[in-house]
């Protein structure tokens, strides 16, 4: 009899073992729980797992932790449409099962290794495309969080034009925020917060932040950081993805040393092809080490994302050139109508701190 045999399954969700009974259905494995709800799972995405003590043991391709345990001795004619293992799997049993193991062995630490250095070899290769698509899946909606009068736009419009030279455009966005930050976040977009445009003394220090992320975005940092915090399965997931990021979580992922390097170098390019001073970069971070650490929310606070910035203060001091002739990021009126976005426009919403510390 195929239908209706008993298994067992781990959703990967909990530790909870639900029993189950098994069938198969339009070309999938019709999994049924005892309180009645039932998915079908395509017979590709199933994996053999291994062979315990008198069970078998399946996984699911795009499911962490998610195992189905299945009686050895189940009807044939379900187990025979299920992924085959044979004793030990495959072919394990070909090679017997100590020089398997060696194998396995050196397999699985490629597979780990890979999987380590893979953000930073991988993120490059995917595409702008693809990263856009993802992004918008798992930020949602932030325009209800923009400041915006036409007078703020076109002096944002005039920063980003001196600090990035991409090809694809990065959006810019004021938010209303009350956190001295800046983030950059997957598909190209970039959020400033305005508690960091009070802060600063000049736009000049804006545009070396701002210029930092815009050189995270086109160093492809976002993506690298993204398949470092949830892994490949992102790539898999895509718009679909359940994984749950937040613009808490994603603004507080982390880039490596490495990339904030980067993003800093970046920063000081854009800054000198500009022709703007990178002393007032190294004074905002100067006046930020000085910052109470443990004011507002940590997490998202500039400090939090970004360590060693007394290094990065000396980096941006050390690119002045004496007898460059500099000029200011932005006229005074247009880092004024930057600086009074938030206040005159009444629809921005105020971003909740609400996430926790
Ligand atoms: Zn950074």
């Amino acid at each position: 009899m195929e239908d209706g045999a008993a298994a067992e399954l781990f959703d990967g969700q909990s530790a909870i073992r639900h029993p189950v009974t098994l069938h198969w259905q339009d070309g999938g494995l019709a999994i049924a729980r005892a309180e009645g709800a039932m998915e079908v799972i395509p017979a590709a995405v199933l994996t053999f797992n291994e062979h315990r003590g008198d069970r078998l043991v399946y996984g699911h391709r795009e499911r962490a932790g998610w195992r189905l345990l299945v009686p050895a001795d189940a009807a044939p004619a379900l187990l025979a449409r299920l992924p085959q293992g044979g004793k030990y799997g495959g072919w394990i049993d070909r090679f017997g099962l100590v020089r398997a193991s060696v194998v396995l062995a050196v397999i699985s630490a490629a597979a780990v290794a890979a999987v380590m250095t893979a953000p930073s070899w991988l993120g490059p290769m995917v595409p702008e495309s693809w990263e856009r698509q993802i992004g918008s899946a798992l930020v949602g909606d932030l325009d209800k969080f923009a400041c915006s009068t036409p007078e703020s736009d076109a002096a944002l419009a005039a920063l980003v034009r001196q600090v990035d030279d991409g090809k694809t455009p990065v959006t810019v966005q004021l938010a209303k925020i009350d956190m001295v930050n800046a983030v950059a976040l997957p598909g190209g977009r970039i959020l400033i917060f305005d508690k960091l445009v009070q802060e600063a003394k000049s736009p000049d220090e804006v545009a070396g932040v701002l210029a930092h992320e815009v050189g995270h975005v086109r160093k492809r940092h976002v993506m690298q950081a993204l398949l470092r915090q949830f892994g490949l399965s992102i790539l898999l997931s895509g718009a679909n993805s359940d994984i749950g990021g937040t613009l808490g979580g994603l603004a507080t992922m982390g880039y490596s040393r490495e990339a904030e390097r980067e993003a800093d170098a970046y920063s000081r390019m854009q800054l000198a092809r500009s022709d703007i001073s990178p002393a007032a970069t190294a004074a905002f971070f100067g006046r930020l080490r000085k910052l109470d650490p443990t004011a507002g929310n940590k997490q998202l606070s500039y400090l939090a994302s970004h360590p060693d910035t007394a290094e990065r203060e000396q980096a941006f001091k050390a690119a002045v050139k004496r007898d460059e002739a500099y000029r200011p990021a932005l006229t005074p009126a247009q880092f004024q109508a930057l600086r009074q976005a938030c206040a005159k426009d009444k629809d921005a919403e105020e971003w909740s701190l609400g996430w926790g510390s």
